[in-house]
């Protein structure tokens, strides 16, 4: 097995359209490492991202914030202005694992493992963000939702890695939330997840709205009827019995032993109008 680490996009961008077996990147390798010892894969050539100044970089572009897809969870948190803006962006990144695991764990790894139950993905596509693609022939930009097609599935061609997501400018009164149900209180995998962010009017009507569910179907959901039930209210009973019937209908979740369809579609709901009450109460004091 070969291992490299360049210190450009370029270099690794060449070193993986030229691989001949199988090349994976390597971020936080707290997925990839683990599989390698399970010998569920056994890549000919490992390249590391983590030189890159790009992939490990935070920045603020005209109200946008974008986020190298190598950043950890804990430097997320860590940020300084970060939080207030998008709150359940870092709190999703910030349950994954243990603390050891935060200070390892990626973004990007997390979205290109490609599980329907990864935690920050849900948060990011709530958000709007595009993750920026960086392959052999040039640049592009994907949404967040497009990029996992199914378990282990990317929509990445041969030499294309995550470069970085772009979180859109905050329009005032807007916010985020985060939460998933597991059986025990951390280190466990998302029987279902919810991100949902909202912006509000000067009179706190919901006027945008994005939610997303995780682990409720073969891909991390976007869910646009969840959110039509809840553009134009206060989030008021009425609203709240909409957005749960849309979470439900949207749910093709797997039946087994972390949760039955019927389980895991209960708690999509509740959670999708708990994530929502949490995302309006932060909207407000924004
Ligand atoms: C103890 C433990 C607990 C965990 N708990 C959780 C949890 O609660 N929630 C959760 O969601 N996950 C959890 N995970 C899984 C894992 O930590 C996360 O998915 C993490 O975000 C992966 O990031 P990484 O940087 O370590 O990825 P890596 O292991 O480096 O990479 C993961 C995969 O993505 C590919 N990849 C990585 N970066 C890129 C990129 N920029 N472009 C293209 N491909 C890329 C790699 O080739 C690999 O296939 C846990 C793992 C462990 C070991």
């Amino acid at each position: 097995m070969r291992y490299e680490a360049p210190d450009t996009l370029q270099g690794a961008v060449a070193l993986l359209a030229g691989a001949k077996g199988e090349a994976r990147v390597l971020a936080g390798g707290t997925d990839l490492l683990v599989q390698m010892r399970a010998d569920l894969v056994d890549p000919d050539l490992i390249v590391d991202i983590k030189r890159i100044p790009e992939t490990r970089a935070i920045t603020e572009e005209n109200g946008s914030w974008r986020i190298g897809a190598a950043v950890t969870g804990a430097e997320l948190k860590e940020h300084p202005r970060l939080k207030k803006v998008w709150p359940g962006v870092i709190e999703a990144a910030n349950l994954i694992g243990s603390t050891q695991v935060q200070g390892r764990a990626t973004l990007g790894g997390n979205l290109c493992n490609g599980s329907p139950a990864a935690d920050s993905v849900p948060a990011l596509i709530a958000a709007g963000a595009v993750a920026t693609l960086a392959g052999p022939g040039g640049r592009r930009d994907l949404p967040v939702e497009d990029v996992m097609l199914g378990p282990r599935k990317l929509a990445l061609q041969k030499g294309e890695i995550v470069v970085s997501f772009l979180l859109p400018p905050r329009p005032l009164r807007s916010s985020d939330a985060y939460l998933r149900f597991i059986p025990r209180t951390e280190m466990d995998i998302a029987v279902v997840g919810a991100g949902v962010s909202l912006t509000l009017d000067a009179g706190s009507v919901i006027t945008g709205a994005r939610v997303s569910l995780g682990a409720v179907a073969a891909r991390v959901l976007l869910v646009p009827e969840a959110a039509q039930a809840i553009i134009g209210s206060r989030l008021d009973r009425p609203a709240q019995d909409r957005l749960e019937a849309a979470a439900r209908a949207a749910c093709r979740p797997i039946d087994d032993k972390r949760g039955t369809t019927e389980f895991r579609t209960d708690v999509a709901a509740v959670l999708a109008r708990r994530t929502a009450l949490i995302a309006l109460d932060r909207a407000r004091s924004n």
